[in-house]
């Protein structure tokens, strides 16, 4: 896993370049396109800050980054930026998942939930127009700690869905449960499945055992690929442990999802779709006439300065940065743990995560909320948890800490 870091000029550097490629609405006014000219009385485009603000600035210029721009063609006006979202996504595909060059496809979309949904929906449609399966014979297959994305796209994509429990303490799934699930499911004629793979589950940090759920899959001799959801862990997980099965050295491996408005700490609207190429196609909205190129995405128009916002900070960092940084909050990790076992308070971690998910026992609940433990029931919360991010220093966990144990001496 390589890629360079660029000092703050280089960056501001290039991301000006690519809007400099980009039709600029205000040199020359386009007429036909219906480009959104952003309203120059609010969002005027000589403030002073903005020549070294690149990505405040790509959202005054507003490119529309519509389509996608790994394959095909794309619409010229945007070509400056586009080039930034192209490089991203193969820094993506390559360096982070061991993909092999331009082999694979994927955009910035606005979230994981669209992520996940377009990784379906690709997949749905390979079924149906590739290996002739009709609606009822598709399944999605994923854990009870999934993202609540997974039944949603269930939901929109009309296909069948099949929820695997997990073990109370691992947060593994249960194998014998899933393959009992799996036998029912032939047995009512679905034939082609959906896998959903946890590269961190968001409650827990949970990572699904691939390996096992490959064995099953293939000792039953069903018909499966798998997508990753990696909104939570993408930036994580291949940073902090090496397992091939999670990359696209794994053939069974047909997509991925990442957010970086999560751990990389970009604006909302940074979603990361992986595809293995040769399949997008399959959502090519053929309809799409005016936008060059078609469309082959769910969201339609959406910012370019959303891709800026993510290349520009992988780049802040370049690869031994960010694995810097993960190991770091991972040792914090670990220091939190020694502290709560010393408390005898009981919890779930994954050793390569930063989640730390307590039981409620011996945790009061307002000391959960003054310092906003997220439960994984709002209602009745079987559990809390801690995500060890930049802003939970060792100055809060000591706070923390310190507010534990005088709930724990009244208790
Ligand atoms: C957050 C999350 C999602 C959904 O991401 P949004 O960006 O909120 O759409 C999907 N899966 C997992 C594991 C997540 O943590």
């Amino acid at each position: 896993m390589y890629w360079e870091k660029y000092s703050r000029q280089k960056i501001r550097d290039l991301v000006f370049e690519g809007i400099g490629k980009n039709l600029n609405y205000r040199d020359s006014p386009p007429i036909g396109l219906p480009a959104s000219y952003l309203d120059p009385k609010v969002f005027y485009s000589d403030a002073p800050f903005l020549s070294e603000a690149p990505f405040m600035s790509t959202m005054v210029a507003n490119p529309n980054h519509i389509g996608c721009h790994t394959m095909g063609d794309s619409e010229p006006v945007f070509s400056g930026t586009q080039a930034i979202e192209k490089e991203l996504i193969e820094i993506c595909a390559t360096q982070i998942f061991g993909a092999e060059p331009e082999t694979v496809d994927g955009y910035v979309a606005s979230g994981g939930t669209e992520a996940n949904i377009q990784s379906f929906w690709v997949l749905r449609n390979y079924f149906i127009q590739e290996l002739g399966a009709s609606h009822e014979e598709i399944g999605m297959v994923y854990s009870s700690d999934a993202h609540y994305s997974m039944p949603k796209g269930v939901n929109l994509l009309n296909i069948k869905s099949i929820c695997a429990p997990v073990d109370e303490e691992s947060r593994l799934i249960d194998l014998d449960k899933l393959e009992n699930s799996l036998n029912d499911a032939t047995k009512s004629g679905i034939k082609y499945f959906i896998l959903v793979m946890n590269m961190s589950t968001t409650m827990f940090g949970s990572v699904d055992d691939m390996h096992a759920a490959i064995e099953l899959f293939e000792s039953l001799n069903l018909n499966f690929k798998i997508h990753v959801d990696g909104a939570y862990g993408g930036f994580i997980y291949p940073f902090s442990a090496k397992n091939e099965l999670y990359s696209f050295q794994n053939k069974h491996v047909f997509s991925f999802s990442l957010d970086a408005h999560k751990m990389l700490m970009s604006p909302y609207g940074t979603g990361i779709v992986l595809i293995r190429k040769g399949y997008i196609e399959h959502a090519m909205t053929k309809e799409a006439n005016y936008v060059k190129g078609k469309d082959y995405t769910l969201i339609g128009s959406r910012s370019g300065a959303n891709a800026v916002a993510i290349w520009m900070i992988l780049r802040a960092y370049g690869s031994d940065g960010w694995k810097a940084k993960i190991a770091e909050l991972l040792d914090r990790s670990d220091w939190l743990c020694e502290q709560l076992n010393k408390r005898g308070i009981s919890y779930f971690r994954h050793p390569k995560m930063n989640i730390i998910t307590m039981k409620p026992d011996l945790i009061d609940r307002s000391l959960a909320e003054k310092y906003f433990l997220v439960p994984d029931d709002h209602d009745s919360p079987s559990w809390w948890k801690i995500v060890v991010m930049d802003h939970v220093n060792e100055g809060v966990l000591d706070h923390f800490l310190l507010d534990l144990d005088k709930t724990l001496e009244n208790a």
